[in-house]
């Protein structure tokens, strides 16, 4: 979640599957005193979108992605059966941002950056004023995101990160889809993955 000094706030990927990991977020919100006015997933694996219904349902959002990852949140459910996760999809409109756009909450923007490699239609959240990327599973610790599911591409996901992340300064903190913060200029001097394409 981001939110700002106004307590508006923006979902990003809830992955909560089960009723205890909504409550989490439900009383997180609550005790916060936070207002979710948009709904966002930097793609449609199944872990990024388990929890779009609930917090669509709970907060009266409709849901932001890129168009090239409609494919992916429509055969979710079918995926999560062969996981053993059957899951209420997301049905409601669905919202497409692209390369370029801006996600608002109030005065404060988020540059979308087309990412695609790890998922066909990825996309990071960059925030220029305040020095962070919201970066999905494109960039890790020390690791990148996997290419060995469907519509995967290792290929892609390195070109993604030299062209879209490795451009941006390097004190800029990335904040992944899993483990911890990590910051652009660590990662060229570390990731043992991207030591060849800076
Ligand atoms: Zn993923
Ligand atoms: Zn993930």
């Amino acid at each position: 979640m981001l939110w700002n000094e106004k307590g508006n706030a923006l979902i990003i990927d809830p992955g909560c599957y089960f009723t205890q990991e909504q409550e989490t977020l439900f009383n997180f919100i609550k005790d916060k005193g936070l207002k979710p006015i948009q709904l966002i997933n930097t793609h449609c694996h199944l872990d990024h979108v388990f929890g779009n219904k609930w917090v669509a349902d709970t907060y009266n959002l409709e849901l932001f992605i890129h168009p090239i990852e409609e494919k992916l949140l429509k055969v979710a459910p079918a995926s999560g059966l062969l996981y053993g996760l059957p899951f209420d999809n997301y049905k409601g409109p669905v919202h497409f941002i692209n390369q370029g756009d801006f996600i608002k909450l109030d005065e404060d923007q988020l540059q979308i950056l087309f990412t695609p490699g790890h998922s066909p239609g990825h996309i990071c959240f960059y925030c220029k004023a305040q020095n962070f990327l919201i970066g999905g599973d494109v960039l890790f610790l020390e690791s990148i995101g996997r290419t060995d599911l469907p519509g995967g591409n290792h290929q892609r996901l390195l070109q993604s990160i030299k062209e879209q992340l490795f451009v941006l300064p390097d004190q800029t903190i990335v904040y992944p889809g899993h483990g911890p913060q990590t910051t652009i200029g660590y990662e060229k001097k570390y990731n043992q993955f991207l030591q060849g394409i800076i």
